[in-house]
């Protein structure tokens, strides 16, 4: 999939676009969900420009993979459901219901997220 420098996420990374900052570094950004699906709902974004995890784990670079992976564990630290847990997705492709091409991960907390389900 080609990078859509106009997909949403872009926009925020770009500041064109508001979003609740939760967390941010050199490489990654984290805003809650704007449809927020349980208690708390983070998406964790990495700052270079993958359209899905798969091209990301194909393509960047060491810094930026342990970069992200070390981002949201730190998301979940600031957001303090370290300890009681959490539940964290990512949505890929087609088949996977991805609607944002721009790699993120979901994080659910805040509550006992439920068993996993898949519709
Ligand atoms: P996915 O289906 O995995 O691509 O998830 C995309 C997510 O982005 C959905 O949960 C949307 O609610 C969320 N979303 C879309 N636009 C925004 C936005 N402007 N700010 C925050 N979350 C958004």
């Amino acid at each position: 999939m080609s990078y859509d420098h106009n997909n949403i996420f872009a926009k925020i990374l770009r500041g064109e676009i508001p979003c609740k900052k939760v967390y941010e570094d050199e490489f990654a950004l984290a805003f809650h969900d704007i449809h927020p699906q349980r208690k708390i709902h983070v998406l964790v974004i990495p700052k270079s420009e993958y359209a899905t995890f798969t091209e990301f784990a194909a393509q960047a670079n060491e810094a930026q993979i342990s970069g992200y992976i070390r981002a949201i564990k730190k998301v979940a630290d600031t957001l303090g459901v370290t300890e009681d847990g959490y539940r964290i997705l990512s949505n890929v492709g087609g088949h996977g219901g991805q609607e944002v091409p721009h790699l993120h991960v979901h994080l659910f907390a805040g509550e006992n997220v439920g068993p996993m389900v898949v519709r």
